[in-house]
């Protein structure tokens, strides 16, 4: 049977501006290799679920009351910072302006340059609850709780270290820079969603499973995201116990995120 998921999972994307850094080991660098969460640091649940609605700009919103319910307590135990809430646009043009740059035919998008940003596709949600109702609800869960990854990532000084990194890279060595950023997303929204598995129900898991099986980086594309293989291992670890200190994708081998 044919899914929409494949292409789809592939166009969750994150660009943030490139900022002013000095040279490669500066004390600024260093946020890449620190843990930033501890490992005794265990998420809560959020008692959330997924949210029943199709309107994606409600779905956004009660997704972003529950993440910040979790993540906001973490992470100021842990850093000291209050999360901001990101807005949640759902644009309904082929593409949209955003400070990040133009966006075209992208599901999902976290743009953390001035104003921090999810933006949704309203017609990519649309076409996804009309053909698969009940999976896209667990398909738009996983997507804002990953989108919320790229945010903590943002307000953490993660986001602008990577991306100035990458923007001094290129090629294979660009690529796998996108990648341990992605990867680091998927993971912490799967620890989020371990957390909760109470409320998303029995029949979650399997869904998100599913869905897994199904996200990677597609033959013929750009390697920004990560393989089948690598996003399965690190969502199924942050998964497991709800630790957001597992993920640990900026000092993982190369092999670890293909
Ligand atoms: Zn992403």
């Amino acid at each position: 049977m044919k899914r929409p998921w494949a292409a789809v999972a592939l166009l969750v994307a994150a660009i943030s501006v490139l900022y002013r850094l000095p040279a490669n080991g500066g004390p600024e660098w260093t946020v890449l290799a620190d843990p930033v969460f501890p490992a005794s640091v265990q998420l809560l649940p959020a008692h959330c679920g997924e949210p029943v609605t199709k309107d994606m700009k409600a779905f956004g919103e009660r997704m972003l009351d529950c993440l910040a319910s979790v993540w906001g307590p973490v992470v100021q135990q842990t850093d000291g910072l209050v999360m901001r809430r990101p807005d949640v646009v759902v644009y309904w043009t082929a593409e949209i302006p955003t400070r990040c740059g133009v966006v075209r035919d992208t599901t999902a998008y976290y743009c953390g340059a001035g104003a921090e940003v999810i933006y949704l596709s309203g017609p990519a949600f649309r076409r996804l609850f009309s053909a698969w109702p009940a999976d896209s609800r667990s398909y738009a869960t996983l997507v804002l709780a990953h989108e919320y990854g790229h945010h903590l990532q943002n307000q953490l000084g993660i986001m602008k270290v990577s991306t100035t990194r990458q923007s001094r890279l290129s090629g294979a060595a660009a690529e796998e820079e996108s990648r341990r950023r992605e990867l680091q997303a998927s993971c912490w929204a799967a620890a989020f969603l371990g957390a909760d598995r109470v409320a998303l129900g029995p029949g979650f898991a399997s869904r998100w499973r599913s869905l897994l099986s199904r996200t990677g980086d597609l033959p013929g594309t750009p390697r920004l995201h990560g393989s089948v293989a690598s996003n399965r291992y690190w969502a199924q670890l942050g998964f497991a116990d709800a630790r957001p200190g597992s993920c640990r994708t900026f000092t993982a081998t190369r092999a670890m995120v293909e």
